[in-house]
C-alpha cells in the first residue's frame, strides 16, 4: 500500500478496534501449551491477562505457568467479559475455534487465532491504546553462511561462499540497539542465518542482547537448521536467557540429520534450553526469485505485495526490512534491486514514529511494494509447493 495520509492511515481503524476490543479486554488465552505461554507474556506486559482457557480436566485442575485455567463452560458460564485468543498448533487452532463457534462464539467479535491478533489488531491497539510499539517477529541475520546447501533456499544462501563476510559484532549490537530504542516490546526476537550456530561471536551477541533487552520480548530464539551442536559457552548464555531453539526438520530428506537432532537435543535438555523441533512431514513454496519477472507496471507489484502479508521483518544497522527475504535474496543473487526498500529507524523522531512505524510494519510505504516482488510468487507461493531441503 502506498502511503496517502502518513502518520494517520490507522486513525479511523484504530477508533473502531479500541472501542470493540479494549472496552471488552481482558484476554483469555485458549491452549495451555508452548505457544499460549508465548503468548502470555505479551498480555502480561499490557497487563490484559485473565486466564487459561483449556480443554484438559488435568491442566484446570493444576494451573498453567502459576496461572488459572478454566473450562469453556466456566468461562461461558461465569457471563464475564472478555477476548479469548486461541493459541495452539496449526493442526489444533482450527478444531478449537470450531469448538467456540459451537458454543456461539464468533471470530472477530468473541475471538481471534493468535497470528491474526498479533499482526493485525495488537499492533494498532498498543500505539493507539497504550502508546507503545510492538511487533510480532523480528530478526537479524548475523551470517548468510550454511552447513547446508539448499537449492531453493528462500535467502539464496545456496549462493554465499563459505569465507563470506558475516554481520560484525559491533554491527549486531548497533542493530539490537537501534531495534529496540524505538520497539517497545516484541513477540518473538530471532537469530537466524544462513546457519546463526556459525556465527563465530554468538555466545557475546546473545549476551549482550539478552541482557539488555531480555525483558522487552516474549521469545529469544534461534532459528537452526539442527546440524550443529553449540558449545558450552552458547549453552550456558542460552540456558541464562532462555533461549528458545527452533530446530528446522530437515530429516525426511536428510536422514542422517536425526543423529544430529538427537545430539543437540540431548545437550539443550541438558541445559534445561526450550527447543522446538519443526514436523518431519512438511514442504517449501517456492517464492520463484531466479525466474519469475511480473514487469515493471505498477499496479501488478503493489498487488502482489499487499497480497502477500509475510510476517518476516529484518533490522540491519539503522535499516529497517519488511521481507528478509527480500533483502536476503537481492544481496545473495546480486540483483541490481531493493537498496532503499527499508525503513531508516534513525529518521524515526517526533510524536507520531510509532505510527509511523506501525504502517511501515502493516504494508504501507512511499512506493507501495518492494522491487523484489517484481521477481516473486508472494502469497502464490502456495501454489508452487516443493520438497523441503532439496541439496545442490
Ligand atoms: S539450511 Fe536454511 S539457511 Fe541453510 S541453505 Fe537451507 S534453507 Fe538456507
Ligand atoms: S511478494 Fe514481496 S514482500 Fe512478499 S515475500 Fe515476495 S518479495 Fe517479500
Amino acid at each position: 500500500m502506498k502511503w496517502v495520509d502518513k502518520h494517520h492511515e490507522f486513525d479511523a481503524k484504530a477508533e473502531e478496534i479500541i472501542e470493540r476490543y479494549c472496552s471488552r479486554f481482558p484476554c483469555y488465552i485458549f491452549g495451555a501449551g508452548a505457544a499460549g505461554k508465548e503468548l502470555l507474556a505479551v498480555l502480561k506486559y499490557y497487563q490484559c491477562f485473565a486466564a487459561f482457557i483449556d480443554n484438559s480436566k488435568e491442566k484446570q485442575d493444576s494451573g498453567f505457568e502459576s496461572e488459572k485455567v478454566i473450562s469453556l463452560n466456566e468461562y461461558k458460564e461465569s457471563r464475564q467479559k472478555g477476548i479469548i485468543i486461541v493459541a495452539a498448533s496449526e493442526k489444533n487452532t482450527p478444531v478449537i475455534m470450531q469448538q467456540l463457534e459451537e458454543a456461539d462464539l464468533h471470530e472477530e467479535a468473541d475471538f481471534f487465532c493468535m497470528d491474526d491478533f498479533l499482526n493485525k489488531i495488537l499492533p494498532i491497539i498498543s500505539v493507539y491504546y497504550y502508546d507503545k510499539a510492538f511487533i510480532h517477529i523480528a530478526q537479524i541475520t548475523l551470517t548468510e553462511r550454511c552447513s547446508l546447501k539448499c537449492k531453493k533456499c528462500a535467502h539464496a544462501c545456496y549462493a554465499v561462499d563459505s569465507t563470506a563476510q558475516d554481520l560484525s559484532l559491533e554491527e549486531v549490537k548497533r542493530s539490537a540497539n537501534i531495534f529496540f530504542s524505538k520497539i517497545d516490546f516484541i513477540k518473538e526476537f530471532v537469530l537466524i542465518g544462513g546457519e546463526p550456530l556459525l556465527y563465530r561471536d554468538l555466545t557475546k551477541v546473545i549476551q549482550y542482547i539478552g541482557e539488555k533487552y531480555r525483558q522487552n520480548m516474549s521469545v529469544y530464539c534461534i532459528a537452526t537448521n539442527g546440524t550443529i551442536v553449540p558449545s558450552d559457552d552458547v549453552l550456558k548464555v542460552c540456558s541464562q536467557y532462555q533461549v528458545l531453539f527452533r530446530i528446522s526438520n530437515y530429516s525426511a530428506q536428510l536422514p542422517r540429520l536425526k543423529e544430529s537432532h538427537q545430539k543437540l537435543i540431548a545437550r539443550l535438555q541438558e541445559w534445561h534450553i526450550p527447543y522446538i523441533l519443526g514436523e518431519e512431514d512438511w514442504q517449501w513454496r517456492d517464492y520463484g526469485f531466479e525466474y519469475v519477472d511480473h514487469g515493471i507496471e505498477e499496479d501488478i507489484l503493489i498487488n502482489t505485495f499487499d497480497q502477500c502479508g509475510t510476517i518476516c521483518r529484518e533490522i540491519r544497522g539503522n535499516k529497517f526490512y519488511y521481507c528478509v527475504m527480500a533483502r536476503s535474496v537481492a544481496e545473495n543473487l546480486k540483483f541490481d534491486a531493493g537498496q532503499q526498500d527499508y525503513l531508516d529507524m534513525l529518521t524515526l523522531q517526533g510524536d507520531n514514529y510509532k505510527k509511523e512505524l506501525l504502517e511501515f510494519t502493516m504494508g504501507y510505504s512511499d512506493k507501495g511494494y518492494l522491487d523484489m516482488c517484481r521477481h516473486c510468487h508472494g502469497s502464490k507461493a502456495f501454489d508452487y509447493p516443493i520438497p523441503v531441503a532439496e541439496q545442490l
